[in-house]
């Protein structure tokens, strides 16, 4: 499903006050800032270009950029607080991370991977544009009707012996299954509760555990109909603040106009924030 949203307009909210705008990000007015924009956008844009997708570590300044956090780099880049509030905002999106978290190499890596900065972001021809009509959680439903009872559910991993010929391995609740070959396809971080016979290297065990889950929560408010469209508004909201807990909205309507809706994101550490208080509360 393709949303055409290219020639509407979107809503930039900042301290209270909402201005619409065209294109992936918010209009900047002041001169100065203006120009900071798009050399941020640029020079990561830039940056990107040095990295080579298939080796990153091969980038000329790959170590430099690596030991760099992106919050360093954007106080590198940015010269005016409203560019880096944007830049911010922009890594907590891409990634529901904060800027601390995440090396400077890795994040424009990623980036790079999407297209740049313009794309990942974009809805039109962008990172934004498509969903699954029915969902994406379909792409395994189908796959299970096609593998039928061969597929085994609410039994995590958790031994893995590749001692002998065979891979075998062990679920919680103690079957045994053994195989030529074991594909793992969990977080890394989750395979770490699977014990290894024999272990699995030290180095990969310290590597994964330096690897951060973003926190993110989606939440979608339904409406009895899409009345921004009307207006000629396409549902995105960038909303820059510490006070707002969504950043960051998109239309949900589903393809045939049916259910209208706008998802918001509460990214990175104010999804933190919110876990901690009741369903209620939130
Ligand atoms: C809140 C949220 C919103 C998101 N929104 C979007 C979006 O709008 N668009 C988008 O493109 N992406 C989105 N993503 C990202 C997307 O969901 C992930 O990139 C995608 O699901 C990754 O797929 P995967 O198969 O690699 O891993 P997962 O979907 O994490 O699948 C891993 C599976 O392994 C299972 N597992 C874990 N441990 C074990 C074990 N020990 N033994 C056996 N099984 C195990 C888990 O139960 C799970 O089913 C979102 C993610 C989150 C959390």
């Amino acid at each position: 499903m393709a949303l055409n949203r290219f020639s509407l307009e979107s809503l930039s909210l900042k301290r209270g006050k909402s201005y619409p705008f065209r294109g992936p990000f918010p209009a900047v007015w002041n001169p100065i800032a203006y120009l900071d924009h798009n050399n941020l956008w640029r020079t990561m844009d830039e940056m990107g270009d040095e990295i080579p997708s298939d080796a990153p570590w091969k980038a000329p300044l790959a170590e430099e950029w690596d030991y760099m956090s992106m919050k360093e780099l954007l106080d590198k880049i940015c010269w005016t607080k409203s560019a880096k509030q944007l830049a911010t905002l922009f890594v907590n999106l891409c990634v529901t991370a904060e800027t601390h978290e995440v090396s400077a190499l890795w994040f424009l890596w990623y980036v790079k991977q999407c297209g740049g900065t313009t794309r990942i972001i974009s809805t039109t021809n962008g990172g934004q544009e498509r969903k699954f009509v029915g969902g994406s959680g379909q792409v395994s439903e189908r796959i299970m009707e096609l593998l039928g009872d061969r597929v085994k559910l609410e039994r995590p991993v958790v031994h893995i012996d590749q001692n002998g010929e065979n891979v075998v391995v062990e679920t919680l609740n103690h079957e045994i299954y053994e195989a030529k070959y074991v594909i793992s396809a969990i977080p890394p971080i989750l395979g770490m509760k699977i014990h290894y016979s024999p272990p699995l290297p030290m180095l990969r065990n310290q590597l994964i555990t330096r690897v951060p889950l973003g926190s993110v929560i989606k939440c979608i408010v339904y409406y009895k109909e899409p009345f921004w469209r009307k207006r000629d508004f396409c549902g995105t909201m960038v909303i820059e603040g510490e006070e707002a807990p969504i950043a960051y909205t998109l239309d949900d309507t589903k393809p045939d106009g049916s259910y209208a809706a706008i998802i918001g994101f509460i990214l990175a550490h104010k999804a933190r924030k919110l876990t901690r208080l009741t369903k209620e509360e939130r």
